[in-house]
């Protein structure tokens, strides 16, 4: 690879700024649109702004395609997904470093982010030809039951800006490997790496029409539009919780098939008989990874209170040596916000919680511009009331809360609305496996600060979601299952 596509205006003009419509790149209708670097506030480059016109035309070309590709041998489409693992991981250097200019986040975090993102289409060309069904007779002996498992059909996949890699792999690897075709609308901020991995898709062999890539800065007619077509038969989504509920309620009217993965509001626990310093570190995991822009990210912290003190010192301490700037500069360790709203919110988050009366035990807070800066911030003494223990914080903000027994721990992390995940730090098995009985979440992180995993089936329940993506489960949210009876 020449080194001129590692540089920013290198990445930036390989890239193709229009719709994947059939195998073609396409203009949209509705003209063009910026996409910013949050480090400046400045524009990055222009992508092509889809209207509903041109959704129906990318749905065309993923319902022309279907029966094709769901007749493809398992092993064929397994290898265009493997070849694309390998092209990642080849333009590794220019992925990053275009998930950084357009989301933000340190180098370092984009290129384990380009590896993360690589594994779902390696696990997926795994599960390809594994799909299998069953066939048993029926209990009476009257006949026989054969079960099929068939693609869902053309899927409308929609991504959000956090992790602008891995989002739409972990959804188009599933989809492809199951066979179905795909419409993938990626984030108005981050359409970019989108745009990459379908060029990368497109070089590994991917026919045309099997995924199309709708960018667009106005996402509802669009996401209508698809919708309420009758050929469009799933929607996996990624994103907050009431843009997930809105399309639920829009998915009913054509009884979609449904995916989601919404907000979290992940506690992070610390016993008493935790290993203190694994558990900050941990806890800076937990906490820090994407700027703390992740619906894993852990946004309540609660410590038993015998070493609450230590604990705190030891965090904060941490999240202050933190060098903050622009994610491109790899000494930065952490990145700007996504925009002004979202530096904003959390600054708002922070000034709720002071006048509730908490304390900042590292005062931190909004940077003044260019860019979205904001500064780790630690808090003790938060009210319960306060609006950052219920809503995603979505940035570098520790609130640490104490806790007397197990019991009052446990009520705690369960007492909101999501489910996405829980961290328990103990080094007591008992205990571990009591808690995490009881803990209201899909996935536990126990004594480690990271759970992402191709491998594994990420997602919630409560308000965090319907389904799983990664893991044996992920390829089944893209599969129908048909019975077939069978006279003896
Ligand atoms: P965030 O708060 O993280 O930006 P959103 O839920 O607003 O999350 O966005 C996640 C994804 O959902 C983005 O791709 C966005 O464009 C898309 N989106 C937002 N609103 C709609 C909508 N009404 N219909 C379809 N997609 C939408």
């Amino acid at each position: 690879m020449s080194t001129s596509t590692t540089t920013p205006a290198g990445v930036l003009e390989s890239l193709p700024g229009q719709l994947l419509i059939g195998g073609q790149w396409r203009d949209g209708r509705g003209g063009a649109f910026d996409v910013i670097d949050p480090a400046t506030g400045e524009p990055l480059r222009a992508v092509a702004d889809a209207t509903a016109e041109d959704a129906l035309a990318a749905l065309d070309a993923a319902a022309a395609a279907q029966r094709g590709w769901a007749a493809t041998p398992a092993r064929q489409r397994a290898e265009v997904l493997r070849r694309a693992f390998a092209l990642m991981h080849d333009r590794a250097e220019a992925l990053a470093l275009l998930a950084t200019l357009e989301m933000g986040k340190p180098l370092a975090e984009s290129r384990a982010e380009v590896a993360y993102a690589a594994e779902f289409f390696r696990w997926f060309s795994e599960e390809a030809p594994r799909v299998d069904g069953g066939f048993r007779p029926t209990p009476e002996g009257t006949h026989h039951i054969l079960v099929m498992r068939q693609p869902v059909g053309p899927s409308l996949l929609i991504t959000p800006w956090n992790f602008p890699l891995a989002m739409p792999t972990r959804k188009i690897a599933p989809a492809l490997a199951a066979g179905c075709t795909a419409v993938l609308k990626p984030a108005e901020q981050t359409p970019l790496s989108a745009l990459a991995i379908a060029q990368i898709l497109t070089e590994a062999g991917l026919p045309p029409g099997v995924l199309n890539v709708l960018t667009t800065a106005d996402p509802e007619p669009v996401g209508a539009a698809l919708l309420t077509d009758p050929r469009l038969r799933k929607v996996s989504f990624t994103g907050s919780t009431p843009v997930g509920s809105h399309l639920l309620r829009g998915a009913a009217d054509r009884v979609l098939r449904v995916s989601l993965e919404l907000g979290g509001n992940a506690p992070f626990i610390v016993f008493d008989d935790a290993d203190l310093s694994a558990a900050v570190d941990g806890a800076m995991a937990a906490k820090m990874r994407n700027i703390g822009e992740a619906c894993t990210a852990a946004n309540r912290f609660f410590v038993a209170e015998s070493i609450a003190e230590p604990f705190t010192r030891m965090l904060a301490e941490r999240m202050a040596t933190l060098a903050i700037g622009p994610g491109s500069d790899p000494r930065s360790q952490v990145g700007p916000l996504i925009d002004a709203a979202g530096r904003d919110k959390v600054a708002g988050l922070v000034d709720d919680a002071r006048a509730g009366g908490a304390t900042a035990v590292l005062d931190g807070g909004p940077l003044p511009g260019p860019g979205f800066f904001f500064a780790p911030t630690v808090l003790t003494g938060v009210a319960p009331d306060a609006r950052l223990l219920r809503e995603e914080i979505f940035g570098p903000v520790a609130p640490v809360l104490t806790f007397r027994d197990e019991d009052q721990a446990v009520a705690a992390a369960n007492d909101t609305e999501f489910g996405l995940l829980a961290y328990v730090y103990t080094a007591d098995l008992r205990r571990s496996l009591r808690v995490v009985e009881q803990l209201e979440a899909g996935m536990v992180g126990l004594n480690q600060g990271v759970v992402s995993n191709a491998a594994a089936p990420f997602g919630g329940i409560k308000l965090s979601g319907l389904g799983r993506e990664g893991g044996r489960e992920g390829i089944g949210e893209f599969l129908e299952t048909k019975y077939v009876g069978i006279a003896r």
